[in-house]
């Protein structure tokens, strides 16, 4: 009877659960070996004000290159560290290098750091980010953290006191993404963010599409009202930057500036473009 095949089914339904579960493993080993082994990168995209086209500062973005499974996404393996429950100890290693790094960089530059939405559950991450950032001698109120709606939205008590003595501390927080997942207007006037990224999907339809064009313009307004700033993430071409200035945004992110580099080669794009990006860039668009 049906017995035969619903066995059958099981078998083959959980030999790929054990496939995924293992490939899982590996990687996570993988990871943490190469988090302990100082194998684990961060590299650094320019943000700029659209006005003038001045770099203001960079957003740290990490990066895994392993030697046997190739370049993996952070997309990849920031959630499987959270999943894993590593994901302070990723973190802690990226902040350390990355505000290192910042040390280098004209000290009115800001530096943008992504928070994961499982630190924000954490009632430990505030003073573990301040412990890192004073071992560093890294000024706090030169950093920004990133953060989804989610993870405001998942753990409100806690992610609220977190956020409050990060900004206690003088660290300004961004809302990531914005416009995606379960975006809720209301969660701005919370008064917990100092900053909204728009989220990528709204820039890249800019061009072709209407009304995204209105969304970004509704919500320029309404940060304007809200004295929250805001900046366009993912702009690729020299239209897509002046339509968005001509929108009223301040601030824009994307390859058109500046892919995320590492550490040397963004001391070196600043030596270049620190203050002069807008006569280099309209000169040859
Ligand atoms: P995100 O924070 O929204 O970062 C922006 C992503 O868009 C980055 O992808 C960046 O490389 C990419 N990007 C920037 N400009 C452009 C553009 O003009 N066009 C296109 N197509 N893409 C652009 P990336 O580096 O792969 O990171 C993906 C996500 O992984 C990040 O999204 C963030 O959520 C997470 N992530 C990256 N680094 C970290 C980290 O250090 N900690 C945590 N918790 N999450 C991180
Ligand atoms: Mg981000
Ligand atoms: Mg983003
Ligand atoms: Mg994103």
């Amino acid at each position: 009877r049906s017995k035969r095949r619903g066995r059958g089914q099981i078998t083959v339904y959980s030999r790929e659960i054990a496939q995924e579960m293992k490939r899982a493993t590996q990687l996570e080993q993988a990871l943490r070996n190469a988090i302990i082994t100082d194998n684990v990168d961060v590299h650094f995209q320019p943000i700029v004000s659209l006005a003038d086209n001045r770099v203001l500062g960079f957003e740290a973005l990490a990066r895994w290159n392993d030697p046997d499974l190739g370049f993996v996404s952070p997309a990849i393996f920031v959630p499987l560290a959270e999943e894993r429950g590593f994901i302070d100890m990723l973190s802690e290693t990226l902040l350390r290098k990355a505000a290192e790094a910042t040390l280098a960089w004209p000290r009115e530059l800001f530096l943008s750091f992504n928070l994961s939405s499982a630190q924000l559950m954490d009632p430990r991450t505030a003073s573990n980010t301040l412990s890192i950032l004073s071992a560093v001698g890294f000024d706090p109120r030169r950093l920004e953290l990133e953060i989804t709606e989610t993870a405001v939205m998942t753990s409100a008590d806690t992610a609220r006191r977190i956020i409050n003595d990060l900004r206690q501390a003088g660290i300004r927080i961004s809302l990531d993404d914005f416009g995606t997942g379960q975006s809720s207007l209301g969660r701005l006037r919370d008064f917990i963010f100092d900053k909204v990224k728009i989220d990528r999907a709204f820039v890249s339809a800019i061009s072709t599409d209407r009304t995204s064009e209105h969304i970004i313009k509704a919500i320029v307004t309404m940060c304007e009202g809200l004295d929250l700033e805001v900046v366009a993430e993912g702009i690729e071409t020299a239209s897509e930057a002046e339509k968005l200035r001509r929108l009223g945004c301040g601030m824009g992110q994307g390859y058109y500036f500046g892919r995320p580099a590492d550490a040397a080669a963004t001391l070196r794009y600043l030596d270049t473009h620190h203050h002069e990006f807008a006569l280099v860039e309209r000169a040859s668009a």
